[in-house]
């Protein structure tokens, strides 16, 4: 049997991105705008654009605040109250009602779009009361669009991306990018420049570069490797844009553990450091360079060039991982 509790409010569960998140599933799985090759819930069956009414707004009020009062008894804190649904959260028309109610617990609202439904006025004035949200730019180039987002046949990418600039310049609130990068389709200097001034365009709190993590739709779909992502990160940094990876690993590079393994490599899970800051570092941490030999040598770390530079990396993890001259590797 279901369990319907579970499947409206979920967690909290740590995020990079928004701290202790309690999850707000309010889309039945799996109904989406897009069917994404990297999507880890599977293709989508049930592709929509219109907006409907799914759950009553009581009702996600009624089960959130469920978990928020079990973990507040277990005395966690919640940083975030996350729509995060097995689907796109804006198809809900409700949406706007239920961020309004779940305000009145006091707690930061975020909401992670693929940001596919932006140009409707109604999505913009109902997103425009979160305090935090995500949107989903994977490209900007209609071809690719259509390659790795599949989108629904009514959604057209220049309305989309209209859309996105339009709410960018209006919301009050926290804007955050994500970026998924795919070998061979958005990993190219090209693509990568034209997603990077888009995003400029945007001004963002903070954009991340991620990779599929976890069996994608499409087993084609794998990740781009740790030379593109590294090019990615500084092409990013160049337009002054304050980038990060998700690359799989939950690493904070601004808690310092004392171990100077643990810490390089949370902090290369962030974003790549250059030879002379790991220098540093070593020299902070009163160790020396064995321990990036160690690192490389036990596949936890890799060396990377960007216009001829050594950067060092966290090597990406699991099963899709392709390393930086393109040979396949477990
Ligand atoms: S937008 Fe999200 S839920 Fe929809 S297909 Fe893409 S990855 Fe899956």
């Amino acid at each position: 049997m279901v369990n319907e509790e579970k499947l409206i409010a979920f967690g909290p569960v740590p995020s990079r991105r928004l701290g202790q998140s309690l999850g707000i599933n309010n889309i039945p799985p799996k109904i989406c705008t897009y069917s994404c090759i990297y999507c880890q819930l599977g293709r989508t069956n049930n592709q929509k654009v219109q907006r409907e009414s799914f759950y009553e707004p009581q009702e996600i009020k009624h089960e959130v605040e469920i978990k928020v009062k079990e973990a507040r008894r277990r005395g966690e804190t919640i940083g975030y109250l996350t729509f995060v649904p097995d689907g796109e959260p804006t198809l809900d028309i409700n949406l706007g009602k239920e961020i309004k109610i779940l305000k009145t617990l006091d707690i930061r609202i975020a909401v992670i779009t693929n940001a596919s439904l932006l140009w409707k006025k109604d999505v913009q004035n109902d997103l425009s009361n979160a305090d935090c949200v995500s949107l989903k730019i994977d490209t900007v180039n209609g071809e690719n669009w259509n390659k790795i987002n599949r989108p629904h046949r009514l959604l057209n990418i220049s309305k989309v991306l209209s859309g996105l600039t339009k709410f960018s310049h209006d919301f009050r609130g926290e804007l955050i990018t994500e970026t998924m990068l795919i070998k061979n389709i958005n990993d190219n200097t090209q693509e990568l420049e034209m997603i990077a001034d888009f995003i400029e365009g945007l001004i963002p709190k903070k954009s991340y570069i991620s990779i599929p993590i976890r069996p994608p739709a499409e087993k084609w779909a794998t990740p781009a490797d740790e030379f593109d992502i590294n090019m990615a990160y500084h092409i990013f940094k160049e337009r002054g844009i304050d980038v990060e990876y998700l690359i799989g690993y939950e690493g904070n590079a601004f808690a310092y553990t004392g171990n100077a393994e643990e810490d390089l490599l949370s902090i290369t899970s962030v974003h790549p450091m250059r030879e002379e800051g790991i220098n540093n570092f070593l020299s902070k941490a009163k160790a020396n360079w064995n321990i990036i030999d160690k690192l490389i040598e036990d596949n936890k770390l890799v060396e990377v060039e960007y216009k001829g530079k050594k950067f060092y990396m966290r090597k990406l993890p699991g099963k899709y991982h392709v390393n930086a001259r393109g040979e396949s590797k477990k």
